[in-house]
């Protein structure tokens, strides 16, 4: 069969030549997928013997032979003589036209073909601005594009008609940039097709799991061009992980703020006097910023929402807000709370930028509850964030990385020798450097309070210690400065205060199953089932009377009130009844 070609092997080199010019994503694309493709340069076989499709332009007078590529309506326009106004260059009209000649005056026929519509595809560029007609300066300002992204099938597609008409016509790229998309694929890793019903249908999703969970799900799998199972199971995991936990964050800060009264203007706490906890979480917030737009500018998207979560679940939620709640108990506004709130609005302010791109709904809604007056109206309309360098401490956040470090291992070390984390210990060890140890002491509460020891001791050896590690009185972990060692001997002192709070947590959920308003006080009575514990237990009663509002805690064999309940605790049997005074 006869076929209209485009002798493209003619412009090979300038096809090459161009394809050097574009920045592609993955970067291998460009010198093997579609460079091999492009080299080879084969003509490309224009004509389709179809009835749908652009009209081949060429006529072929029946007298003489000669033959007009016409390039214009004006031009068709010139050699028809019954060309009228509105025209419609479709079949079957084009070919009503009556056709002449300029060579002889005889009738011409139009090639019956019809374009391969890929040359459509690839004429996009100019076509959409109806150039070289119209709009001149519009399209020359724009070509050519930033940025096309399609899936990685389209390098014999539209990447290749794109940048073959525009080597045709103007000897340059058509795009600057192109990022390929991996395909979408099901559960089970086949590509998703009607036939086989193994799709899921997005609008499902939209209604159960929201729009944002889904957008999260798929930037933050694979890299954009990797292939990405999507099933609803999957985009349940994001929402409950990243997305409420976000969501949950930002409630949290929201509703404690709102309490208090917060105004960000007017309780203000300048960065320096604000607590370590603080500064760090902002500097974090520095860090994360530049990560995600070092990440989003070669887009790898996943870098980007991945490096957000982690800030978010591990910094923000597991630390920085766990670590601020006791913050916000107080019932004044100190300098503390204030700094505190001053930064969770900053953080959150920030965030919701930085996420708008990824999580349009959940960003707007948080960004519309904080802005104030002279803020843009939406979050779409701000500026993306900027890196404040001053906000940066790169020790700090090394010093509480360790601290972290610490934290996770002296966990790890409870979890082996099965002591609650609610029963105090005497002391850890840290053996470390002395660099490390400086770095680390300004935020050593951080590590007594979440390992629950009296006391963290530093120490450059461990060999002071190592008797009381063979008598089993410490245990010890290797870590990445040196080791962590705790001390596991519990004396009466120590299991009394451990019992003593969870008594406290026993009473604050019976005070739930009573429906207590938080104002209301209780009287107590306690049965401990072992005299020594119970002895040691008459200091803590006044900590436990404050802490679950009771007005007096009494010692008794046989406990009444409106709620009674047992437990055993420490291996102890405690009855504990209390009465809403
Ligand atoms: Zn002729």
């Amino acid at each position: 069969m006869e076929s209209w070609f485009i002798a493209i092997s003619k412009r090979r080199e300038n096809l090459v030549k161009n394809n050097e010019q574009i920045e592609w994503y993955p970067e291998h694309i460009k010198h093997g997928r579609f460079g091999d493709f492009i080299s080879e340069g084969k003509d490309w076989a224009l004509s389709r013997d179809r009835y749908w499709g652009t009209p081949l332009p060429i006529w072929t007078c029946t007298e003489c032979g000669h033959q007009v590529c016409v390039g214009s309506v004006e031009e068709l326009k010139q050699l028809s003589t019954n060309f009228s106004e509105p025209y419609d260059l479709h079949k079957p009209y084009v070919d009503q036209l009556d056709v002449r000649c300029p060579e002889c005056g005889a009738r011409m026929k139009r090639e019956e073909e019809v374009i391969d519509c890929w040359y459509d595809s690839g004429s996009a560029p100019f076509a959409q601005w109806h150039y070289p007609m119209e709009n001149k300066r519009v399209f020359e300002k724009n070509f050519p594009v930033d940025f096309i992204c399609e899936a990685l099938d389209q390098t014999r597609g539209w990447f290749y008609s794109l940048l073959a008409i525009s080597t045709l016509l103007f000897d340059k790229p058509a795009y600057k940039r192109v990022l390929t998309l991996g395909l979408v694929l099901d559960k089970d890793g086949q590509k998703m097709s009607k036939s086989k019903r193994n799709y899921v249908d997005p609008s499902m999703i939209f209604e159960k799991e929201g729009a944002d969970a889904l957008r999260w799900y798929l930037l933050s799998t694979n890299a954009p061009w990797m292939p990405i199972r999507f099933y609803e199971d999957a985009v349940k995991e994001t929402l409950g992980g990243f997305i409420l936990t976000l969501w949950n964050s930002y409630r949290f800060f929201a509703t404690y703020a709102s309490l208090d009264g917060f105004n960000p203007e007017k309780h203000n706490v300048a960065v320096e006097e604000r607590t370590s906890l603080d500064r760090w979480i902002l500097s974090r917030l520095q860090r994360v910023t530049r990560e995600v737009k070092e990440n989003i500018e070669r887009f790898e998207v996943h870098r980007a929402t991945r490096a957000i979560e982690d800030f978010v679940v591990e910094d923000l939620s597991n630390w920085y807000i766990r670590r601020s709640r006791k913050r916000l108990w107080l019932e004044e506004m100190t300098n503390d709370k204030a700094a505190c709130y001053s930064t969770m609005y900053e953080v959150f302010l920030n965030l919701s930028k930085l996420v708008a791109p990824f999580i349009p709904f959940l960003s707007e809604n948080i960004y519309l509850s904080i802005k104030d007056n002279g803020m843009p109206e939406s979050v779409h309309l701000c500026d993306y964030p900027e890196v404040t360098k001053e906000l940066v401490d790169e020790n700090l956040e090394e010093a509480m990385k360790t601290v972290r470090e610490v934290v996770e291992l002296g966990r790890t070390l409870r979890s082996q020798v099965g002591i609650k984390i609610r029963y105090p210990l005497s002391r850890a060890v840290v053996v470390c450097s002395k660099k490390v140890e400086d770095s680390v002491k300004p935020l050593v509460d951080l590590v007594k309070e979440e390992i629950n020891v009296k006391e963290v001791i530093f120490s450059r050896d461990k060999k002071p210690f190592q008797q009381q590690v063979d008598n089993k009185e410490m245990v010890d972990v290797e870590s990445k400065e040196g080791f962590l060692l705790l001390d596991v001997v519990q004396t009466p002192e120590l299991i009394a205060e451990g019992v003593s709070r969870e008594i406290v947590r026993r009473i604050q959920s019976m005070r739930k199953g009573l429906d207590l308003a938080i104002e209301d006080r209780i009287s107590t009575k306690i049965m401990v089932d072992n005299a020594e514990l119970r002895e040691t237990l008459e200091e803590w009663k006044n900590y436990i009377a404050e802490e679950t509002r009771s007005k007096e805690i009494e010692f008794t064999a046989k406990p009444e009130g409106n709620l009674v309940k047992s437990w055993k605790l420490n291996d102890t049997e405690v009855t504990i009844g209390i009465t809403k005074i």
